[in-house]
């Protein structure tokens, strides 16, 4: 247990072979990828993640070497509604099935329904992983439940029916000055 794992080129099964745990707080510095997809400037933004190792069964019934991955972070987007300012709590909670061979684990991939399987490696690179796996948690169109700073529409509506009332009517306008001017 002495052994130390590194989150950049991690050996999957001595890893998983050890239940092993590593856990971290990154800055979004280092997730070049998920900052691009995030409202600017998102500096306070700190990526929170557990990965223990383990052994799991796959849905051809043999147990694989595997990782049960946990990352977090509380990222800033934009509301597609109003354009404001949106907090939204990234959340991964996913198991992870090592395979040897890109042909095979893509095979077993395609037959699970829950877990994912990948190519079984030891130089894996879990850092890449965990961030794909927040950017695949981004919500499409992301949007408050209820957005803060936007007039009612009503509001809005009734201001423009002043407005149009306040303008004075040509035709109306037209009508008195025919009226005034008209000899007798
Ligand atoms: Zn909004």
């Amino acid at each position: 247990m002495s052994r130390t794992f590194s989150p950049q080129s991690l050996d999957v099964a001595a890893f998983s072979q050890a239940n092993a745990q590593l856990s971290g707080r990154d800055s979004l510095q280092d997730y070049e990828r998920l900052s691009n997809e995030l409202r600017a400037p998102a500096t306070e933004v700190t990526i929170e993640w557990r990965v223990e190792g383990e052994h799991r069964r796959a849905v051809d019934g043999a147990t694989y070497p595997a990782l049960h991955l946990h990352a977090a972070a509380l990222v800033p987007l934009t509301c597609q509604l109003c354009m404001g300012e949106l907090a939204e709590p990234l959340e991964v909670d996913r198991h992870f099935i090592f395979v040897e061979g890109e042909d095979a684990a893509a095979t077993l991939d395609d037959a699970s329904e829950d877990d994912d399987v990948l190519t079984l490696s030891a130089e894996f690179d879990l850092q890449a992983l965990i961030e794909d796996e927040l950017i695949m948690a981004l919500p499409l169109v992301p949007r408050h439940e209820e957005c803060p700073e936007v007039l009612p529409r009503s509001v809005q509506d009734a201001d423009f029916e002043t407005a149009l009332q306040d303008k004075p009517k040509p035709f109306a306008a037209l009508a008195s000055l025919k009226i005034g001017t008209k000899p007798k």
